[in-house]
């Protein structure tokens, strides 16, 4: 029993209170009615007028307006598709561009990658047909560099705005720069909260257009007291709104696939437990490794007399609207990339969220009828620990990326590229430095020969670097698959609760005593040469889904080295020579034992741990080079090989000097850096 207090409400547009399930709710709506009651349906010929009239338009309305949906068909059916040209709209999010393309398919009743289609990273769902293309903004940023005037285009929404990624706050500078010499190109911009008038500024006053949003009221529940384990104090909620409150779906916002699966597992154990007890209750993940067909469920109507709790990370936030959504919970928290400018760590960790997230989260429950929100954190907490709004993402992660493709582009001062907001000075400077240690530019800063080969490639600099630098080593198969498997993300081993000793020996036979790379490149192989097979992963604790999508991205990888002229050669007997080049790729990420079985980095003196699952967890080399940090109880280094500080020298002459390397474990280590104060 969770003791919740209601401090206020968050006002409607709409004034009444009851829920609203009424027999219109309940007779499903056709689409074509659907599509008539959104609430951007009433202002179709306004906005195709506004859109005639203006360049660019800045486009203000709440979620679940309709604006990413519908507004690119009104453009369609008002004849910006002719002349064989594309409309583009971007997204920050994987999910919710394949999702959206997926509807819009739908309603206009053709086949999704025909007319209607998507591009994300690693996969493009579109054809030459296509007039209508939902992408990620990373894609789009990528496709300035085969089409720098985006000529196939009549018009371009960079949607959800205010999200403010990386990507898009990039785009906005570069479509900015386009709309001069392309009079003819429309440009949206498209956001749900109210910082149009700053999009409005950026753009040269542009004019905005508001649609208004038609909201119910929601109460604002607060917890009394702090709650120390919110994901359990999440399973408490649900169960509780179940058992007291009227019907109408759930929406729980989590940081990430681990904890909705904890969270799913904890609320199907209860549920069970409950029997004929309660009323069904349908419990529903989703984020963005959900398999397609898996995120498609969330949008079927719940059956009568059946409740639904959809578990879902920040990307229920604003990115999917899911329909008939009357309870929120909402813990107040949400997973962010966070650079630290001066140790040039990255690490992924869970931050409490935005005043403004909490109120888009809680405004979710108003859509259909009157709702409540459900926090999981103090009142007082809300009013002093909550920042108003989330740091743009430009400003608090690693640029190397960005700098680079805009390198590639011919962009060369960054200093004085038209941004919305700057990054920080140190954060630049720091990206320019490490393009300039892995050989992507030159002392002036300008891209090499080798930067612009790593460009091509649709990953971070240190991977693109990685993948070129298996030419050297002679080892390109192996080093796109360890790429691929990398890239899928640490959903490959699969580990059931009630199976979970099998599920670790089973994983512990694909350990590589070289390193968890090496047990990723173990496990792709012996894939293969099951020819594949389902049940071989079955039967391992591998999940099937993951390893296909290994097998896509590879395919598209083998593909970009053929594009840099790397033969595809295999080095398997040589692991040394497959570690030499995953490090002249990641020699950023090197640590040296310390006392205790802890490392520090060897350029910060960072304290760092290796992740409890990597195969090196009880070896402690001496030195280690990881993929990456993840923070949660300490810095944890996840996918961890044991390397030789010589090759340090060889694979980063201008970054790494001998002096650094000598062996230190029996000098003292130096007093002020002592442990991160973090980790406590
Ligand atoms: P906005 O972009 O203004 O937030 P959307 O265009 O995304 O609004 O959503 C409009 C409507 O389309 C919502 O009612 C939403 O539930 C519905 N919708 C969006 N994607 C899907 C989907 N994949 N399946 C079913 N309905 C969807
Ligand atoms: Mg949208």
């Amino acid at each position: 029993q969770i003791d919740f207090i209601q401090v206020l409400q968050m006002p409607g547009t709409r004034e009444k209170k009851e829920p609203e399930l009424t027999e219109k709710e309940k007779k499903k709506l056709d689409i074509q009615e659907t599509k008539k009651n959104l609430p951007v349906y009433p202002f179709r010929d306004d906005l195709i007028q506004a859109v005639r009239e203006h360049q660019v338009l800045i486009i203000e309305g709440e979620t679940g307006s309709g604006k990413t949906t519908q507004i690119p068909q009104y453009l369609h059916e008002a004849g910006f598709t002719n002349d064989n040209k594309k409309i583009g709209c971007t997204q920050p999010r994987r999910v919710a561009a394949m999702s959206v393309a997926a509807r819009v398919a739908q309603e206009m009743e053709v086949k999704l990658g025909n007319e209607v289609g998507y591009a994300i990273r690693f996969e493009d769902c579109t054809s030459e047909r296509t007039i209508i293309k939902y992408m990620t903004d990373g894609t789009l940023h990528r496709e300035f560099l085969s089409e720098p005037d985006l000529q196939s285009y009549s018009v371009m929404i960079i949607d959800e705005a205010h999200e403010r990624t990386l990507h898009t706050d990039i785009l906005f500078g570069l479509v900015k720069d386009i709309a001069r010499f392309r009079p003819d190109l429309k440009l949206l911009i498209s956001s749900a909260t109210l910082d149009a008038q700053k999009f409005s500024e950026f753009f040269d006053d542009a004019p905005i257009f508001r649609i208004p949003g038609r909201r119910f009221p929601v109460d604002i529940y607060y917890t009394k007291a702090p709650e120390a384990d919110y994901v359990d104090a999440c399973v408490v909620s649900v169960l509780q709104i179940h058992a007291t409150q009227p019907l109408g779906d759930i929406l729980v916002f989590l940081t990430g696939q681990d904890e909705i699966e904890t969270c799913q597992e904890l609320l199907q154990d209860r549920v069970r437990r409950l029997g004929s007890k309660v009323k069904e209750l349908i419990i529903l993940p989703v984020y963005a490794n959900l398999p397609s067909d898996m995120q498609a469920k969330i949008f079927e109507p719940t059956p009568p007399g059946a409740r639904k709790v959809v578990l879902a990370t920040n990307i229920a936030e604003t990115s999917l609207t899911i329909d008939n959504i009357i309870y929120v919970i909402d813990p107040g928290f949400a997973k962010q990339n966070h650079f630290n400018s001066r140790t040039g760590m990255e690490s992924l960790i869970v931050v409490p969220i935005s005043k403004a997230s909490a109120n888009q989260r809680a405004g979710r429950a108003g859509r259909v009828a009157a709702g409540k929100c459900f926090r999981l954190y103090t009142a007082w907490s809300y009013k002093h620990e909550l920042e108003d709004n989330t740091v743009p993402e430009i400003q608090r992660i690693n640029l190397g990326n960005a700098v680079l493709m805009l390198k590639a582009l011919g962009i060369n001062d960054l200093v004085h590229f038209d941004f919305l907001d700057p990054p920080p000075h140190e954060t630049l400077v720091l990206a320019l430095e490490q393009l300039y240690a892995l050989g992507a530019l030159n002392h002036h800063g300008e891209l090499t020969k080798l930067g612009r080969r790593m460009a091509e490639f649709p990953v971070d600099p240190m991977m693109a670097k990685m993948l070129l630098a298996s030419e050297k080593y002679k080892c390109s198969e192996e080093i796109v698959t360890i790429a691929a498997m990398l890239s899928v993300n640490g959903a490959i081993f699969y580990r059931p609760k009630d199976k979970i000793i099998h599920a670790d020996t089973a994983r512990k036979n694909f350990n590589h005593i070289g390193g968890d790379h090496l047990s990723l490149l173990n496990v792709y192989n012996q894939w293969r040469d099951s020819d594949y097979s389902t049940q071989w992963c079955y039967e391992n604790f591998i999940q099937y889904r993951s390893m296909k999508r290994a097998r896509d991205v590879r395919e598209q990888l083998v593909g970009l080295m053929q594009r840099v002229e790397i033969d595809m050669v295999s080095n398997i007997t040589e692991a040394a020579d497959i570690k030499k080049a995953i490090t002249a790729g990641y020699f950023y990420h090197i640590a040296r034992l310390s006392k205790g079985g802890t490392y520090k980095t060897v350029k910060h003196n960072q304290s760092v741990t290796i992740h409890p699952n990597s195969a090196l967890f009880e070896d402690l080399p001496r030195w280690v080079l990881y993929h990456e940090l993840v923070f949660t109880t300490k810095e944890f280094m996840r996918q961890v090989i044991e390397i030789e500080s010589k090759w340090l020298l060889e694979v980063a002459p201008h970054y790494y000097k001998q002096k650094e390397l000598e062996d230190s474990t029996n000098k003292k280590m130096p007093k002020t850096v002592g442990r991160s104060t973090r980790t406590e």
